[in-house]
């Protein structure tokens, strides 16, 4: 009798194919394919919910694609003028300490410095 893996389509437990022979006195007539969990019995072999036919290549692009997403996010949200080190505001203007001009919160640039929450320090002492 040899194990595999499988979801059971069934009673949807994560477990084994049980894999037994039929015989008919002495000549192998047939296999039987069963839930461990369950008994649940598959007719043939095509009906078996295997776990590593179907669930693996799913997992793996699902992974690799939130993981981009994440990243791309992140950045676009990070290198942002208001988020930046060299950001300056005061009531008449948003100023660029780094490239002396006038900028707007919104504005992105290379050389981009990930501000502190220094704001909220201030505010405390
Ligand atoms: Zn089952």
């Amino acid at each position: 009798m040899k194990t595999v893996e499988i979801i059971c389509r069934n009673c949807g437990a994560d477990t084994l194919l049980q894999r037994e022979a039929i015989y008919d006195e002495f000549t192998k007539t047939g296999e039987k394919l069963c839930c461990a969990a369950c008994g649940f019995e598959y007719a043939t072999e095509e009906e078996v919910p295997y776990k590593k036919k179907s669930a693996e290549p799913v997992i793996f692009t699902e992974a690799d694609r939130s993981a981009k997403v994440e990243v791309f996010d992140g950045d676009e949200n990070a290198a942002l003028c208001r988020y930046c080190a060299n950001y300056l505001v005061n009531p008449f203007t948003q100023f660029c300490s780094l490239h002396k001009k006038e900028v707007q919160a919104t504005d992105t640039c290379g050389q981009f410095e990930k501000a502190e929450e220094k704001e909220i320090a201030d505010d405390l002492l």
